[in-house]
């Protein structure tokens, strides 16, 4: 497992420190560096995939997890209710800045429509 130089392959192998908030084998769940909302969690596969569009059949299974994990998450952080934003960035256009697929978990306050 990992990808010389990935900050997040770092992150998972716990080789750089970080607020963790749910963890199983497969997938790890921290708090953002600089949150963009009250509450602002990514959630990656422990495993390098670089971005969403070099996902194959056989990670489906682990997508849905990832997506379950943040269901699971906003609920436990009480947004759920209330709403709350799942984005995967891909590439330059979208913003992805670090190459390791995660899902960004944003709630705790309203969201714009279309985003910036
Ligand atoms: P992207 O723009 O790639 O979709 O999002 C990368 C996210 O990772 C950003 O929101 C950024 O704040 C966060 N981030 C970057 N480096 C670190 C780090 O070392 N630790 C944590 N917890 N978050 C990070
Ligand atoms: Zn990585």
């Amino acid at each position: 497992m990992g990808e010389g130089g990935c900050i997040f392959c770092k992150i998972a192998k716990k080789e750089i420190p970080s607020r963790i908030v749910f963890e199983d084998s497969r997938i790890l769940a921290f708090e953002d560096l600089r949150p963009q909302a009250p509450v602002h969690i990514l959630i990656i596969p422990k495993h390098h995939i670089e971005k969403i569009a070099d996902i194959e059949e056989d990670d489906l299974g682990l997508i849905g997890d990832l997506v379950l994990a943040a269901r699971n998450i906003a609920k436990e952080k009480g947004v759920d209710r209330s709403g709350y934003r799942i984005v995967i960035n891909c590439n330059k256009d979208a913003g992805q800045e670090v190459l390791h697929l995660h899902l960004h978990l944003l709630g705790g306050r309203k969201f714009t429509w279309p985003p910036g």
